[in-house]
């Protein structure tokens, strides 16, 4: 099969990390018989060098016809860069949003998976994590309370501020949907998060997602309050497969469940929408301090790529082989610095695409 992908370098580690993850993909072409074509994309701060704006209409248009978009991070230091002069709209990170929001992706994959080989990053204890965990988070992307209408004001001498959270039945049910298929394609099972005790659009979202269950029967569902989430990600993360959860509750559970992985440079992420068209993308930003001297840590970019097989293009046993490239790495002892420890060796940013590409 052919496949257009929009590639986005962006800024600082951006081009590093993504031109090694497009050797990984093609590594994938020639042993699985695809052929992956790129369309460089600009977007961030070398947009706003090159057309004055972080995201131009042309830009969006050429990763709307794409069948995936690959993205590396946008942004430079902030406080020194230039580019932190603009005003917020025309900043690198504006980018991001304009594009998020032009694709209509309202779906955000978080997995949060830690590999045994890196197992002393991790801050919680042996015990707790056992031979490691892999559990995904799926956040809804566009709606609730930060979008919700919010007010300032002043009664009676008092400042009062106020922010609203809905959420409709359809909103609910398509990013249940997305966790329902994604659980598919892991362990089969979803956790539903939200506040049902306290709030109604929780109330409303847990009877949305079990309607939405039953065009899944063979997905396990099962409902937690945020709390406890919360509280059950550090105490036993091994339980998790897809935790299914609204905008802000996601937000915070999602950071949660990278810190306790422990290694920002090997963490993936993607947005979705309503087709199978996606935006994939490392969790870390640009890394400014340590761009340009193949430094950078690529795997998390090679993670998303291999999710881009997954989600956008369903091919599940090429990114089964990324994955297991990525592990066959770690176990012979290679690391970028950002994971180094006692006993490993120590290579650069180009070294580990390399020696991915040919564990594919
Ligand atoms: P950052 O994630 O870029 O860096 C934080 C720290 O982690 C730095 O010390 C960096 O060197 C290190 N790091 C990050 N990725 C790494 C990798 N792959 N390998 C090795 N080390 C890595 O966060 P920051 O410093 O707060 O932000 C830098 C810039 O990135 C800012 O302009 C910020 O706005 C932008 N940013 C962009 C995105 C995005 O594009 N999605 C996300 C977050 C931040």
């Amino acid at each position: 099969m052919n496949y257009n992908i929009a590639v986005i370098p962006g800024d600082g580690i951006g081009p590093e990390i993504v031109r090694e993850a497009c050797k990984v993909l093609d590594a994938v072409g020639t042993k699985y018989g695809h052929e992956f074509k790129y369309k460089e994309v600009l977007i961030g701060g070398v947009s706003i060098d090159a057309t004055g704006v972080p995201l131009t209409e042309e830009a969006l248009n050429t990763a709307r016809e794409s069948d995936s978009v690959l993205l590396g991070a946008v942004g430079g230091k902030v406080g020194e860069s230039k580019w932190y002069e603009l005003p917020p709209n025309l900043r690198p990170e504006a980018g991001l949003l304009a594009i998020r929001k032009g694709l209509g992706l309202f779906c955000n994959l978080r997995p949060a998976l830690l590999f045994p080989q890196l197992k002393n990053a991790c801050p919680l204890k042996d015990e707790l994590i056992g031979g490691g965990f892999d559990f995904v988070v799926v956040r809804e992307l566009t709606g609730g309370v930060y979008f919700g209408e919010r007010k300032t004001m002043t009664e009676n001498g008092l400042r009062k501020a106020m922010d609203t959270m809905p959420y409709d039945e359809n909103e609910i049910r398509r990013i249940a949907r997305w966790a329902f298929a994604v659980a598919m394609k892991r362990g089969k099972r979803v956790v539903s998060v939200d506040k049902a005790n306290v709030l109604d659009t929780s109330r409303l979202w847990r009877q949305v997602v079990a309607e939405t269950a039953k065009e899944f029967p063979e997905v396990e569902l099962s409902d937690m309050l945020v709390d406890n989430c919360a509280m059950q990600i550090v105490r036993d993360p091994k339980q998790f497969d897809v935790i299914l959860t609204e905008n802000m509750f996601g937000d915070i559970l999602s950071d949660e469940a990278s810190m306790v992985t422990g290694s920002i440079g090997m963490l993936s992420s993607a947005s979705l929408g309503a087709g199978k068209l996606g935006l994939y993308e490392p969790s870390h930003g640009s890394a400014p301090d340590i761009a340009g001297q193949d430094k950078a840590n690529p795997i998390a970019t090679i993670l998303s790529a291999a999710m881009m097989l997954r989600y956008s293009f369903d091919l599940q046993k090429e990114a089964d082989a990324v994955e297991a490239a990525v592990n066959k790495v770690l176990d012979g002892g290679y690391r970028t610095v950002d994971i180094m420890s006692e006993g490993t060796t120590l290579i650069g940013t180009t070294e580990m695409g390399e020696k991915i590409a040919k564990g594919i």
